[in-house]
């Protein structure tokens, strides 16, 4: 659990250092057996202390007794983990390519090999407002069939088997939402075709490049 709570703090501080959040926004969490550890609530990410990670328990929602108060998305991250059992880390962000693109579209095309292979397809909410349970099931619902969600008006949620996946999720959506808008301002972007995209997913350096994010935490 130490080393868990370790890691939390260390990638916290890069959604920080990498403009992933504005402010004190954003929330990150991972799965440690029936429980999760999640972000206290009112916290800037990069300072939160390792010991200060809450613990809930999955199943009830209950906070364990002497943990801060848990992030204000806890319940989006009680859904999924509960709809999602293959998801043992979530990252949720408010990354302003992502943000930008999501207020014009509902998609992100895939653009560039990495992203067709960490990310494929990824799935749009529609804006529901904030920290409710009507946004916690909207998203567990599309977390049916995507590990990268765009939240309309709001943001991104990542999934992944551990949190390095999540997190590399969020940057690679970023990055992809950025170069999708730099590349529209002076023509219409191309994008990859399906059959493309399954070739590069077929690709055993795009496997190892995966399973490579998959092993590490
Ligand atoms: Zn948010």
């Amino acid at each position: 659990m130490d080393k868990a709570r370790a890691l939390l703090s260390s990638y916290a501080k890069k959604i920080v250092q990498n403009g992933l959040v504005a402010g004190p926004g954003g929330n990150l969490s991972i799965r440690t057996g029936e429980w999760m550890l999640i972000s206290p609530s009112g916290f800037d990410l990069a300072e939160i202390d390792p010991s200060q990670w809450c613990a809930v328990d999955i199943a009830s929602g209950r906070t364990d007794a002497g943990s801060l108060k848990p992030s204000s998305e806890l319940l989006l991250h009680l859904q999924v983990y509960r709809t999602r059992l293959n998801v043992q880390a979530i990252v949720h962000t408010h990354p302003i390519h992502c943000i930008a693109l999501g207020l014009v579209s509902r998609e992100l095309p895939v653009l560039f090999p990495d992203q067709a292979a960490l990310l494929g397809e990824a799935g749009f909410v529609d804006y529901v407002i904030p920290t409710t349970q009507v946004l916690a099931d909207a998203v567990a619902e599309k977390a049916a069939s995507a590990d990268t969600l765009l939240l309309g008006n709001h943001g991104l949620v990542t999934l992944g088997t551990n949190l390095r996946e999540a997190y590399y999720r969020t940057e690679v959506a970023e990055a992809s939402a950025r170069i999708f808008l730099l590349s529209s301002i002076i023509g219409t972007p191309k994008q990859l075709s399906a059959e493309e995209v399954r070739d590069i997913q077929a690709l055993s350096s795009e496997a190892y490049r995966v399973s490579f994010v998959q092993n590490q935490s």
